[in-house]
């Protein structure tokens, strides 16, 4: 048997051991939970603890004074959302109703507890969700960029890197040109001052034991230039290939994770949409795959190059002089402390510089697509000191961070003299006491500069790397959520429904505490029109959405023909299923693009023949491209109804057994309504449809009307019928009815 789940969060030793004075010795811990909000509202910190038999609260500052409410003696418990947050209210039978507060990032586990609270209350098994989105590393604590986002301090650089490598693996020719062009850029670099140091010691001041002529001098000297042109003309070789496989590694190992990126995010469920900002993953596709871009193309071949130099540059120099290389050592440790320092607090610098762009970008973005409102409220000049605002916060933001870069880099350079300094003092006095050649101390002042280059570029690099690997794993994190289970082998196949559809018990909630729809029962025949009703809110759209399978019932099932909708493929599905949506979405393309979208490869005969169905022919061709009629960004050269009748003709050639209608008709004039309203009723001919209607009038045809309410079906029946039963639904006609009568006043 599996345990039940326990809601704990760790706890400081203060709360446990005040616990533990007041729990039973063999009390079991259910859920332990800390609210960020005192009861005052104020930050803080309290914890709720629940047993089997009751729940404590330990409020932050310990004055021995806990509150404790037996299990037996609630009533209810709920969530309720309130400005900035929210708070557990949990009524009790004899005493004032128990008020927890906490911030709205707690909300989702608050939720959690509420639930669990009122399963324990009704003796039922606990079932919760111990999954909490969080806010904070779970290793570190520190507060994470995004809820349940990566933490950029505690990723694993190496695991990173060899799943970056892994992308490589296709490429692996290429990658060793990489490499080799790597070693030699790096040899070219290296060799240049021993030649320099030959030229001096041999050629133009040898030492008092050369028995060389002036002649072997010059022919030496000819030879030692011949083979710095010969180094040179290796590393501009080296340096143009290097330079253009890695951009082209760099390119096509962030092209194919885009890919791979797209790949997933088209597979991946609404639910996993619902907890995330179409903005924040549009950037991971664009601004996370770029930093990696910019990483593997200008970062990781000079880790490479770089960390091969300082080697090489260390073997010479310590070959040339142990206790002259020692010296010029002596800053090093320096430049790191330094280089460590530093970053650090620049993570914070970049951080700010970061929101504040992002603050520039989203409200100029908000501003511009929302700009008819802007107009409409003549609100342009506000709109304009909002962005000169977030402006000057980023510009703030940007020369503090500049600024703070050349601190950096002037401090890096300060250090970086002061090894010169050491070279010509304790080189210059080597050399005066017969110990260092001259050749030997040019050579070192010019490996001290080639040393000292790449150390600084590791203190940078370090929270470069950091930097395009948390984009990397953002990247990775949606590659690795699972998909939609379209290729379910296990799956039923059902290529051809009948469209006989059946609710049996069905609850769900899009948050688990806060059923929206509950006990949903439902024989749906096939063929059949079903009008669904209710107040605005009431679960209408959600259970349509439970029909597609965008997300699953919490309880009971769906049925379609008789077998789960769990276990159909789900291809198959959504391949009968058509939708028409109050607000139709069009792709860029043509108008017959848009016809043909849901069956690609139809014939240009078989559109015209849905155009017709829905009404849209006679407009289209109207237009002078006709079905070569350009739609642009979300179809703004065409009318709300028009655009509707192009989704109809969409939904007809899709040829879906069945049909859903979510307030199709919501968005247009009357006159237009009634074009559709015919379209709608060649499209729902021998197919089960699901209509949902703002206008009660236009489900006048459907077979039964289904009215919701509270979550559950509270009346079903003909439209006659329930006109004559005077329930819900004729309440509902009324209430209607008055209003259009008040508008019609007014008009
Ligand atoms: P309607 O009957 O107007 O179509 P819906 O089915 O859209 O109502 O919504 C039912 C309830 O579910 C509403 O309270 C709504 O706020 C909530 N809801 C709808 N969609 C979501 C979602 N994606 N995430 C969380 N809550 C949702
Ligand atoms: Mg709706």
């Amino acid at each position: 048997m599996s345990s039940p789940p326990r809601l704990l969060e760790a706890v400081e030793s203060r709360v446990e051991a005040s616990a533990g004075k007041v729990l039973g010795a063999d009390e079991e811990v259910l859920i332990r939970v800390f609210s960020d909000l005192e009861q005052d509202r104020r930050f803080g910190r309290q914890w709720l603890v629940v047993t089997p038999e009751r729940v404590l609260i330990f409020p932050e500052k310990d004055s021995g004074g806990h509150v404790e409410v037996p299990i037996a003696e609630i009533r209810a418990v709920r969530t309720e959302t309130l400005v900035g947050g929210g708070q557990l209210e949990v009524e009790r039978f004899s005493a004032p109703t128990l008020l927890v507060p906490y911030s709205s990032s707690m909300s989702e586990k608050f939720s959690e507890v509420a639930l669990g609270l009122e399963q324990l209350r009704k003796k039922a098994p606990l079932v919760i969700s111990t999954q909490l989105d969080s806010t904070r590393c779970k290793s570190c604590n520190r507060l994470l960029p995004e809820k349940d986002g990566i933490c950029p301090a505690c990723i694993s650089r190496l695991t990173t890197l060899k799943r970056i490598a892994a992308y490589m693996r296709p490429y692996k020719a290429r990658a060793a040109v990489l490499a080799f062009s790597s070693i030699a850029t790096t040899g070219a670099e290296l060799l240049p001052p021993l030649i320099t140091r030959r030229i001096v010691d041999d050629v133009l001041v040898p030492g008092e034991g050369s028995t060389a002529t002036v002649d072997q001098r010059f022919a030496l000297l000819g030879l030692l230039v011949l083979a710095l042109v010969a180094i040179r003309c290796v590393s501009w070789a080296a340096e143009w290939v290097h330079g253009w496989v890695a951009s082209w590694l760099g390119a096509q190992v962030t092209a194919d994770i885009r890919s791979e990126l797209y790949r997933r995010l088209e597979m991946l469920s609404l639910q996993f949409y619902d907890k995330r900002q179409a903005g924040a993953l549009m950037s991971r596709v664009t601004r996370d795959t770029g930093r990696l871009q910019e990483f593997l193309v200008d970062g990781l071949p000079y880790l490479v190059i770089n960390g091969l130099m300082i080697v090489g540059i260390l073997v010479f120099l310590f070959g040339m002089s142990w206790s002259l290389s020692a010296y010029i050592l002596l800053p090093v440790p320096l430049l790191i402390l330094w280089g460590r320092l530093f970053w650090k607090r620049m993570r914070h610098q970049y951080g700010r510089w970061n929101r504040a762009w992002s603050a520039l970008t989203e409200r100029t973005s908000e501003a511009l697509s929302g700009i008819r409102v802007v107009k409409a409220f003549a609100q342009e000049k506000r709109e304009v000191a909002a962005f000169a605002r977030v402006n000057a916060a980023a510009r703030q933001a940007g020369v503090e961070t500049e600024v703070n870069r050349e601190v950096f880099f002037s401090t890096m350079a300060f250090l970086t003299g002061l090894g010169v300094l050491i070279v010509w003092l304790f080189g210059g006095r080597e050399v005066l006491a017969g110990e260092l050649t001259l050749g030997t101390l040019l050579a070192f002042y010019s490996y001290m500069w080639m040393v000292y280059g790449p150390l600084q570029w590791f203190a940078m690099v370090n929270s470069w790397m950091t930097w395009a690997f948390t984009g990397a794993e953002r990247v990775f994190e949606v590659i690795d959520t699972s998909p939609e289970s379209y290729s379910d082998p296990q799956a039923v196949p059902m290529p051809q429904m009948n469209g006989r559809v059946r609710f049996r018990q069905v609850a769900f909630g899009y948050d688990r505490s806060k059923p929206v729809l509950e006990g949903i029962d439902l024989d749906v025949e096939s063929g059949e029109m079903i009008g669904l009703v209710g107040k605005s809110g009431v679960g209408k759209t959600t259970t349509v959405n439970l029909i597609c399978r965008f997300y699953d019932v919490d309880r009971g099932a769906i049925e379609i023909d008789a077998v789960d909708l769990r276990r159909i493929r789900l291809e198959d599905l959504r391949r009968q299923i058509g939708i028409v949506l109050q607000e139709p979405v069009l792709f860029s393309g043509t108008v017959a693009e848009n016809i043909g979208y849901g069956r690609p490869g139809s014939r240009f005969e078989e559109i015209v023949a849905a155009a017709r169905a829905s009404h849209a022919h006679d407009f289209i061709v109207a237009k002078p491209d006709g079905y070569d009629t350009q739609v642009g960004e979300h179809g703004n050269n065409l009318s709300g109804g028009e655009k509707q009748r192009i989704s109809i003709a969409r939904a007809i050639l899709h040829d879906p057994r069945i049909l859903i209608l979510d307030e199709a008709t919501s968005s247009v004039d009357v006159e237009t309504e009634k074009k559709i309203q015919e379209a709608i009723a060649r499209l729902i001919e021998g197919r089960t449809t699901f209509a949902i209607a703002h206008r009660l009038s236009t489900l006048r045809h459907a077979d039964r009307l289904v009215v919701l309410d509270g979550g559950r079906i509270v009346e079903v029946g003909t439209h006659a019928e329930l006109m004559r039963r005077r329930g819900a639904f004729h309440d509902l006609v009324r209430l209607q009815r008055q209003t259009s009568e008040i508008i019609a006043v007014r008009e």
